[in-house]
């Protein structure tokens, strides 16, 4: 018989990515090398079973949904931005922990009228205005979004707010909350199915690792 390819998981880079090795490993998988001294982009794990491609979070769920990867690990902000197709979402990971907020300059005056709107989330803006019946147009950045408002580009931003310290050191101030955003576990519908027993396996045990954070914070 063929040799099957090995299960393939998807992980953000950055912060999600350190938050996230320690759930896996708590599911048996560890990676053979450090990806953060490392410039490989597919990693071999303690499973010979097991794979790990470490992508751009934007890049996660794309990788899921075609298929390319069985699994991944992603942020809400990120899921909502991309849109379910082809993917499920069975467990959220409770970590990375942020808000998706709209920010404007401290003491910003109403806008009436079209709201311009600054963001890399432009999916996500234009339905949290829609919803709101604003009128918005929206701007797509790839970063450094405060700057926008400071310069005269938009009345307003949309984006991920932790600590707040970013906004507050450019004179900006959250105004509304669109979510609260935490990494996910994605699924490729397909894979569920072909490969149910495998990823039911990596499942139970990384909500077993997850409910135990969940306890000793408690
Ligand atoms: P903060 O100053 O703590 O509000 O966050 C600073 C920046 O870190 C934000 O503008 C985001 O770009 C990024 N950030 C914070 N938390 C997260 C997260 N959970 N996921 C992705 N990016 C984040």
């Amino acid at each position: 018989m063929a040799q099957r390819q090995p299960l393939t998981i998807a992980l953000s880079k950055g912060r999600i990515l350190k938050e996230t090795l320690p759930l896996l490993r708590a599911a048996g998988i560890e990676l053979l090398e450090d990806p953060e001294t490392s410039r490989r982009l597919v990693f071999e794990t303690s499973r010979a079973d097991v794979r790990i491609l470490i992508l751009r979070a934007t890049d996660v769920p794309p990788y899921v949904q075609y298929g390319a990867a069985d699994m991944g690990v992603a942020g809400k902000d990120v899921l909502m931005e991309h849109g379910a197709a082809g993917l499920c979402e069975p467990l959220d990971l409770e970590i990375a922990r942020c808000r998706l907020m709209v920010a404007a300059l401290k003491d910003a005056p109403e806008v009436t009228g079209r709201v311009r709107v600054a963001t890399k989330f432009v999916n996500v803006a234009r339905s949290h205005f829609a919803s709101r019946g604003r009128q918005a147009d929206v701007i797509k950045l790839y970063g450094a979004m405060e700057l926008a408002p400071l310069v005269g580009l938009a009345d307003r931003i949309v984006d991920v707010v932790d600590t707040g310290n970013t906004l507050r050191a450019n004179g900006l101030e959250p105004v509304e909350l669109i979510a609260r955003v935490s990494s996910r576990l994605v699924v490729n519908r397909a894979s569920l199915k072909t490969r149910h027993a495998e990823i039911r396996e990596i499942m139970d045990l990384m909500e077993a690792a997850v409910r135990e954070r969940r306890e000793e914070k408690a």
